[in-house]
């Protein structure tokens, strides 16, 4: 423990984002620069408890090494600490910029004091790893012969392929969009992720021997197609890290039509269009002197707003189900349980910034999509509902619209894998397979991210990657 009175000394001081008014004008990282000194006093904020929540159970699922590394920053021994991250995370840069942080939420201060600013400072010990080139390629000293497949690049995809080559395996992994990185690429808009730093990492990981192929849609039937027997005759071993990629609809009145898209549809094409043309081809849907409405919250919810906001909506509503969260822990949500509070995200910000009010409108639910005579989109008709998600007699209300984006989270993942596999799925349409064992139903496939646990989170990925990795290479030793 490096200051053991930090904790008294110093509060909670998280580093800023840009401006938002300025940051709306590009698609660059929110974030403003680490600062060292700033980073050490924080560092001493931790107590290195005794049983260290934040690491553990409700904490980090990857068990990062938390009150090590804090000590190490705030004696300034910076290559250290990176040494001691990457022992329990491969992607550090990723959950260091998107992490929710569920390690703040059971961070032991966080019971009377603000939490330690852990995120921040997990983000500048692996941002500081590559400014000074310590963190470099380091392929495995020897092959083991073994062959193991991935399908899909995300970061399940990723730190299981990472794990396995390490081990020694010859690793291939598949992707079916044009760029590696899954959800990481073609989800997370640039402003939460720049993608320089997804491509900085998979090319360290194809320098350590790793193979991607892109445009490889296994299973599928079109041009791209790669055969899934094949895959299986040509590998030991098969992992599945196809993402939760199913959207959940809105089938209500009108559904059908211009104007309605789901929020997928409308990032990928956006970051694609980005990264392809600086938006030139114009190949992506554009929110430009639109009325927009966001249906659903959440991380993607957020996303959208962000990027409509970036394309000069007209206006920007978004709706929430649910009823507006508290600004402390309800009494049934204690410490160290994730606090379920009112937040206010990059784009909730920016969105005040530009219109002067969030965006959210709590307790909603769409009742009918409306359109013109020429089936053009024109708005939706909206009912309040109560807690228990009925309808509140009397509160029609109708919202203009010329886009609506639907963001209503995701139904697990496309089943055209599984078919062809005879795989067993869980009551929630997911790969079935147990957490830590991670073998689907089907003998050398194994299933591992969001295609076995339905949507979550980058950071719980790379944790079912690494043990799926850990169950793979038992196997192929077996
Ligand atoms: C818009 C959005 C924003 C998010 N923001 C955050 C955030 O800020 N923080 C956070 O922690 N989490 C966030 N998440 C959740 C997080 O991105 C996911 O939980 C995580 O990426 C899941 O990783 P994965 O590797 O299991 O799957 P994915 O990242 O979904 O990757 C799966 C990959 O498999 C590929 N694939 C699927 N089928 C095939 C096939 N048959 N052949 C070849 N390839 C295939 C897909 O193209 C995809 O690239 C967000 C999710 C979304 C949708
Ligand atoms: S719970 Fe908080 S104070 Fe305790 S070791 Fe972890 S980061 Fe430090």
């Amino acid at each position: 423990m490096g200051k053991p009175t930090g904790f008294k000394e110093y509060v909670r001081e998280v580093e800023p984002y840009r401006d938002a008014t300025e940051r709306l004008i590009d698609y660059k990282e929110i974030y403003t620069e680490h600062k060292e000194d700033h980073l050490r006093t924080q560092g001493a904020r931790c107590m290195d408890c005794g049983v260290p929540f934040c690491q553990s159970g409700d904490g980090c699922p990857v068990y990062n090494l938390i009150p090590e590394w804090n000590d190490l920053v705030y004696k300034g021994r910076w290559k250290e600490a990176l040494d001691r991250l990457h022992k329990t995370n491969n992607f550090p840069e990723f959950t260091g910029r998107v992490c929710p942080a569920p390690c703040e939420g059971s961070c032991v201060l966080g019971i009377n004091e603000p939490a330690v600013t852990i995120k921040n400072i997990e983000c500048a010990i692996i941002d500081r790893g590559f400014d000074e080139g310590w963190v470099v390629a380091e392929p495995p000293a020897q092959r083991t012969g073994k062959k193991v497949a991935i399908v899909g690049s995300g970061p399940a995809g990723l730190a299981a392929a990472d794990q396995l080559n390490h081990q020694g395996h010859e690793v291939t992994v598949y992707e079916r969009d044009d760029r590696i990185g899954g959800l990481l690429m073609y989800g997370i808009p640039n402003m939460k992720l720049e993608k320089d730093v997804v491509d900085r990492r998979v090319n360290i990981l194809r320098e350590e021997g790793i193979r991607f192929v892109t445009n490889a849609d296994v299973g599928g039937n079109g041009d791209n197609a790669v055969s899934i027997e094949q895959l299986l005759a040509d590998n030991d071993a098969l992992l599945l890290a196809t993402g939760a990629t199913t959207p959940r609809d809105l089938p209500i009145d009108n559904r059908e039509g211009p104007g309605i898209h789901f929020a997928m549809e409308f990032l990928l094409k956006n970051t694609k269009s980005l990264l392809d043309s600086n938006l030139e081809d114009e190949n992506y849907i554009s929110a430009k002197d639109k009325n927009v409405i966001v249906i659903g919250g959440g991380d993607t919810g957020t996303d959208c707003i962000g990027t409509s906001l970036r394309h000069g909506c007209k206006s920007l509503v978004n709706f929430e189900i649910m009823p507006r969260p508290p600004v402390d822990r309800a009494e049934d949500n204690p410490w160290p349980l994730w606090p379920k509070i009112y937040r206010v995200d990059y784009g909730h910000e920016e969105a005040a910034a530009k219109f002067g009010e969030d965006p959210r409108q709590y307790s909603i639910s769409g009742k009918e999509f409306v359109r013109d005579d020429d089936g053009k989109l024109i708005g939706i008709n909206t009912v309040e509902v109560d807690a228990n998600f009925k309808e509140v007699p009397g509160t029609v209300k109708f919202w203009p619209a010329d886009l609506i984006l639907l963001s209503m989270g995701f139904l697990g993942p496309e089943h055209y894998v599984s078919e062809q596999l005879n795989l067993e799925l869980d009551p929630r349409s997911n790969y079935k397979a147990q957490y830590k064992d991670f073998r689907t139903s089907m003998d050398k496939v194994f299933a591992a991210g969001d295609c076995r646990r339905g949507q979550s989170l980058v950071v719980r990925a790379i944790d079912e990657g690494r043990l799926a990795a850990e169950q793979i290479d038992k196997f192929l030793e077996s």
